[in-house]
């Protein structure tokens, strides 16, 4: 694949593609293995205290369900989703798992005849998300004044201090994680207000040698942090455990560099579809549509061009 393909959408290395030389890291990026969160926030109360970031509302619960935050944003850069199920839709998703692997998902393989696990009546799941530090960053490709930019460690961060607040950003990322932080009702914290915001992926600790401060905080190794390569190595052989297992309703989400946004920097294993945590089944960025627009466009311009010229020449005799 070209160079400049390579640059809009599919595999590559994104901080190779950002012009890092020499001072390039190992691409970084999370696992995060919603089999076993147990919802304690601590990676959301970690991120919140080692960013400054405001408390959202007054703590109350939401009513959909046991959450207090209730989505990713400005002030929540790590936000765990609390999803109450029953057995139709444990039924439902261990039979979906199961179709991705009769459609030949990677990793995955059908579980061994004796493993069936029994379908509870009830399950919580718990997942806790983050910005997908994507190989092909919409929020990076529209802000015209330098705010987002691709890390040495392949990861996407945004400078609150050089960001103008146009908002650009906020429609062009396809997970909807990235958000211009509004003010709060009771001044709270007039910090970076009108800015946009997101999941650094902790650079600051990065470079200093040091695991984020969510993953560093998850009591139950959910949050795992480390080379990309080896995240989406552990998600699906995590997946393969719990096939074998009879829990085929694992999967892997993010893992695949041939989707629509070349891949994610964080990784998730799933219990479930991707749309019952919130997230898109199949995310695409923009870019990953400029070739085929770049060629309708031009076959219109040399339809005009040939239009023009009869009409030119018709005249003329
Ligand atoms: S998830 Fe959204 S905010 Fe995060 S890198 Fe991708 S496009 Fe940007
Ligand atoms: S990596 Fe850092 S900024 Fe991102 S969610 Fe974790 S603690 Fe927050
Ligand atoms: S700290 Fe770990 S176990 Fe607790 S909610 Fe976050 S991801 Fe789940």
């Amino acid at each position: 694949m070209g160079f400049w393909h390579e640059q809009l959408a599919g595999p590559t290395d994104p901080a190779r593609d950002a012009g890092w030389g020499t001072d390039r890291q190992p691409r970084k990026g999370f696992f995060t293995d919603t089999s076993i969160c147990i919802g304690c926030k601590a990676c959301e109360v970690a991120c919140k205290e080692w960013n400054t970031l405001p408390m959202d509302g007054d703590l109350s619960i939401l009513g959909m369900s046991y959450d207090n935050t209730g989505d990713l944003g400005a002030t929540t850069w790590r936000h765990v989703a609390f999803v109450e199920q029953t057995a139709d839709r444990i039924a439902d998703a261990r039979r979906s798992g199961a179709a991705l692997v009769d459609l030949g998902m990677p990793s995955a393989r059908p579980p061994d005849e004796a493993a069936v696990a029994e379908v509870p009546d009830l399950r919580w799941l718990m997942a806790s998300d983050v910005c997908k530090h994507c190989t092909h960053a919409g929020c990076l490709d529209v802000c015209p004044t330098g705010a987002l930019f691709r890390s040495e460690f392949g990861t996407v961060v945004v400078q609150a201090d050089v960001c103008n607040g146009c908002g650009y950003c906020v429609p062009a990322c396809p997970f909807g994680v990235i958000e211009r932080r509004e003010p709060l009702p009771d001044k709270r914290s007039a910090e970076r207000v009108g800015v946009a915001q997101k999941c650094t992926l902790c650079y600051d600790r990065l470079d200093a040698d040091l695991t984020p401060a969510c993953a560093k905080a998850c009591p139950t190794t959910s949050i795992q942090f480390g080379d990309h390569d080896e995240m989406r190595r552990r998600a699906h052989e995590r997946v393969e455990v719990l096939h074998a297992q009879g829990l085929t309703e694992a999967r892997v989400y993010g893992g695949n560099e041939h989707d629509g946004v070349g891949g994610t920097g964080s990784v998730f294993l799933l219990v479930d579809e991707p749309e019952v945590y919130g997230l898109p089944p199949d995310p695409i960025v923009a870019t990953a549509r400029l070739p085929e627009m770049f060629r309708a466009a031009g076959f219109a311009a040399t339809g005009l061009l040939a239009a023009a010229a009869f009409a030119f020449l018709g005249r003329r005799r």
